[in-house]
């Protein structure tokens, strides 16, 4: 393990908004960055020192990135199998290649956390359409175990009417089946394991979904003492037990008062953002810490904040500057946007936290025509 000092480069496979706000924390250390990415002028690489534009799996490409870089990480799981292989042989990646891998299998991921005696979704592996009908309860999800995210690849089986559609999807794809689990609130914990093996907890953050995307994070999360401290043990056991290092985002849902665990994620996440501007350290100087070898930084909150994605969908797509309609203009309001040039529907354009009291902020959120009016959902 090495330690990487600044004036040396980090190069960041991958340059969507969690590589440029990596970028920018890194920056702001006095290191220098480096991104691949398949899109020209893309978020991180509009801030960065260097920007590679080519596909993910382009060796050549890798291989130059590695050459300018004194140590390498990563903004996304699904990293070529081939590129990572060569990437562990011939570069510094101190996250290394067992975490990816068990992430980007959701089996494997399942089965690596019950196996830790840590509570699961009840699953089982589909590798056939045959092996749903013979496994099938109600209700369930049915997932794909690889390549899946805010829920794509995921059918909600709720009766015997959703069955030909995750037939389809079973004959096609490999799947895992999860027994629904009827929780109470959904709740993200992000954790960071330094090279040394030291451990540092972001405090848990409740978040809501829309439509299978993160919508607001809201922390402290409105949980009781027993479920917080709970999902912060899991959190420390799961990383510490991987050999994790870097971050390690670990989303969890909350039943009967315990935890359950939905997935974990080697990387900064999106219900991490709040601590940009709420905590003494961010995700992002956090990652940036554990993977150059240096001691982690206080994850302590200075004041309760209210994180709102900003969507594609909450924007003028013709005028995206035009935001003076929308939560930007609260006083309280910090907001990052990620310098994407088109706007979609469903598509992460930014985000805005909002601090101080958490009602009041959530009050102010809903007040806003976009956000307010559930057109997106
Ligand atoms: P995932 O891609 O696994 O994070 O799932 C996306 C969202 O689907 C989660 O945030 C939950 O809201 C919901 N979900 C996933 N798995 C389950 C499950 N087994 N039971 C209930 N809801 C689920």
């Amino acid at each position: 393990m090495k330690t990487i000092t600044p004036y040396q480069t980090i190069g960041i496979i991958g340059g969507g908004q969690l590589a440029r706000m990596m970028s920018f924390s890194a920056k702001a250390m006095g290191y220098k960055v480096a991104v691949l990415d398949p899109e020209p002028n893309c978020p991180a690489g509009q801030v960065s020192d260097i920007e590679i534009t080519a596909a993910y799996n382009d060796m050549e490409a890798i291989k130059k990135l590695a050459s300018i870089s004194d140590v390498i990480t990563y903004e996304f799981e699904n990293i070529d199998y081939e590129a990572l292989k060569w990437l562990e042989e011939n570069t510094y990646l101190p996250q290394g290649s067992n975490v990816l891998k068990v992430s980007q299998h959701r089996y494997l991921e399942k089965k690596t956390i019950s196996d830790m005696g840590i509570r699961v979704a009840e699953f089982c592996l589909i590798d056939s359409a045959e092996a749903l009908k013979k496994n099938i309860t109600y209700p369930s999800v049915l997932k794909t175990t690889t390549l899946g995210y805010d829920g794509k690849g995921q059918i909600v089986l709720r009766s015997e009417a959703d069955l030909p559609r995750a037939l389809e999807q079973a004959a096609n794809y490999e799947c895992i089946l999860e027994k629904f689990v009827p929780f109470t609130k959904e709740v993200s914990v992000i954790v960071a394991r330094s090279t040394t093996g030291e451990t540092a907890v972001f405090p848990v953050s409740e978040n809501i979904h829309v439509n299978n995307i993160l919508h607001q994070s809201i922390v402290p999360a409105r949980i009781s003492p027993k479920v917080e401290q709970e999902a912060i043990d899991y959190a420390q056991k799961i990383a510490n037990n991987l050999n994790a290092i870097g971050l390690l985002a670990i989303e969890m849902f909350v039943v009967d008062e315990s935890i359950v665990i939905n997935e974990i994620a080697p990387r900064p996440h999106n219900s991490g953002h709040y601590t940009i501007d709420a905590c003494v350290t961010s995700q992002f100087e956090q990652h940036v810490r554990a993977v150059c070898g240096l001691p982690l930084g206080a994850t302590t909150l200075h004041t309760p904040v209210v994180m709102v994605n900003i969507l594609g969908d909450h924007l003028d797509k013709q005028n995206m500057s035009n935001l003076a309609p929308y939560i930007p203009l609260l006083p309280n309001g910090k907001l990052h946007l990620y310098g994407k040039a088109e706007a979609r529907d469903k598509r992460k354009m930014g985000h805005i936290n909002l601090l101080g009291d958490i009602n009041e902020s959530l009050k102010a959120a809903a007040a806003q025509p976009h956000f307010a009016d559930n057109s997106y959902r």
